[in-house]
């Protein structure tokens, strides 16, 4: 199945403008739709591209690199925007995979499934239900699409489980040349290492071969515990049991502790109603609604939030149910990956920051909680978790009602602690960091030999850019995000705030 053929159809440079044109039509996306434009799940960041395409098949995504070739527009590749960041954003060709949606090939015996870029896990979970598989590990949603999880190397938790992109055995990718290229670790490694996190910019993901296993039940303990106490047992709670993600209600002083392990048991799902509909969505929205105009409740809130939530309880259903949470409303998140070994010190600086804010009269007033997930370390060379265990720290500020909530000071000033603890950004999430940061976080043997006789070189920042310079030189499927992040370009096209929801 893992052929190592590219698998290239004839070059469409020759094909007139009039027939291209024509081809095109039935997958442009008429200019007084909705879907025209395009705004994250966050809400916090909007496009309006110069033409957004909705290709059916690979051939059709080819005629839209092609089209950007000849007009001399940047394509950018969107999966369902659930990216809180604009790394989905453009202002020129938008290529939605929303239809590229088929899994197109299932391997039970040897637990690999072959989908497309724009297939959603949710319609993955199901496909691989119907023959026994799963995916190994989720993170917190299912909505996403397939490409999207890979080219941001997004994660789950659990401390013995790496990025989910680990799972991707080959890629077969669209090239700006219009060649398409089937990667794995022997065929074409760089730009297969390099895609695992390829931020959208080394291909178009088209095929996804992704390893499965087979399906497994999750048995769910939560239990709420002084934050002091999992602090001190940091280590112990992380290893007791096969997945564990903690939220931590910093105003009310305990954590949430989640541990998942597999279970035969019968299915037992969690939520009741009355929590998720009642209390869990329209009220604790409400609450945030008048926190919003009146901060200093917040801290209120949170305590009331924890007191809510604070009973243990026992769930048992199919993995990715017990995997996936309610993320509820719209909001904007900063997520860094930290050393693990420097998980406590770092939570301890964010409580000592936390409670000074607190003690200020004009001090921050946040809402809660902060979740605390880990990874196993990877090979994947922009991978946050390449070469570490990780601990993964995320603050989140709804918006309630979809209305703009203070957060800016928020993150700034966790940012300013998480680098200070080698914080690596979570790509897809929106970050201040610069090619200069970006470097010394993902040292590569390019920049510094440390020359080890018999060791593998060390890959990364530069690396990476490296192989975009050699797979795109003309730079098409770059956005303003590739450009600032990875390239260091800033001017008024490449800002960060040329697509925020509120410039
Ligand atoms: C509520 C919520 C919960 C989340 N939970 C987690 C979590 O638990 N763990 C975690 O790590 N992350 C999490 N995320 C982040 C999420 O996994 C990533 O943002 C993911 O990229 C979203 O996929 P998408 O299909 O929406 O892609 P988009 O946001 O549309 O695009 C993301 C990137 O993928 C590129 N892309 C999309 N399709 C293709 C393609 N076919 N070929 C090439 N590039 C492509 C885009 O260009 C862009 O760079 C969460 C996000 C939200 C909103």
């Amino acid at each position: 199945m893992l052929s190592t053929m590219d698998v290239s159809p004839p070059p469409l440079s020759t094909l007139p403008s009039e027939t291209l044109a024509a081809l095109l039509a039935p997958i442009t996306v008429p200019s007084d739709s909705p879907s025209a434009r395009f705004t994250n799940w966050g809400l916090s960041f909007t496009c309006s591209p110069q033409v957004v395409y909705e290709p059916r098949t690979e051939d059709e995504c080819a005629l839209v690199v092609e089209h950007g070739r000849r007009t001399g527009q940047r394509v950018r590749a969107a999966g369902v925007g659930h990216s809180p960041s604009d790394v989905a954003c453009t202002s020129g060709f938008m290529l939605r995979t929303t239809r590229l949606d088929r899994v197109l090939e299932m391997d039970v015996e040897k637990g690999i499934v072959v989908a497309q870029g724009g297939t959603t896990l949710n319609a993955l979970h199901a496909a691989l239900a119907s023959h026994g598989l799963a995916m190994a590990n989720v993170g917190s949603i299912s909505e996403q699409t397939i490409a999207g999880l890979i080219t941001t190397a997004s994660h789950g938790t659990g401390i013995h489980h790496k990025a989910l992109s680990t799972y991707a055995r080959a890629l077969l990718l669209l090239l700006p040349d219009g060649s398409r290229v089937h990667c794995d670790p022997a065929t074409h490694p760089d730009l297969y290492w390099a895609s695992l996190c390829g931020l959208g910019s080394t291909g178009i993901v088209l095929r996804v071969h992704l390893a499965v296993v087979p399906a497994f039940r999750l048995k769910e303990l939560q239990r709420s515990l002084p934050f002091d106490h999992v602090v001190t047992n940091i280590d112990s709670i992380v290893h007791s049991a096969e997945h564990v993600r903690l939220w931590w209600f910093p105003q009310a002083g305990t954590v949430r502790v989640s541990s998942s392990d597999r279970t035969t048991d019968p299915k037992k799902p969690a939520a009741s109603f009355l929590w998720h509909n009642l209390l869990g969505y329209h009220l604790i929205q409400f609450l945030f609604l008048i926190g919003r105009y009146l901060p200093i409740l917040n801290a209120w809130i949170c305590r009331f939030s924890a007191w809510l939530d604070s009973a243990p309880t026992v769930a048992v259903d199919d993995s990715w149910r017990i995997f996936n949470v309610d993320c509820k409303y719209p909001q904007y998140t900063t997520e860094w990956a930290i050393p693990y070994t420097a998980t406590r010190a770092c939570l301890q600086d964010i409580r000592i920051w936390l409670e000074a804010e607190q003690a200020n009269p004009n001090g921050l007033r946040p809402h809660f909680p902060i979740e605390i997930r880990f990874s196993d370390a990877d090979d994947i060379w922009l991978s946050p978790s390449h070469d570490q265990r990780t601990t993964w720290i995320g603050l989140i500020q709804y918006k309630p009602y979809g209305l703009p909530v203070p957060y800016r000071a928020l993150f700034a000033h966790f940012e300013s602690i998480v680098t200070q603890h080698g914080g690596r950004p979570h790509w897809a999430k929106a970050h201040p960091l610069r090619p200069r940061d970006l470097r010394r976080l993902y040292p590569s043997d390019l920049d510094v030999p440390h020359a080890q006789p018999g060791k593998t070189p060390r890959r990364g920042f530069t690396d990476f850019v490296d192989v975009l310079t050699r797979v795109d030189p003309e730079g098409l499927l770059r956005n303003p995000y590739i450009d600032r992040h990875l390239f260091g370009i800033e001017d008024d096209a490449s800002g960060e705030r040329v697509f925020k929801a509120r410039p």
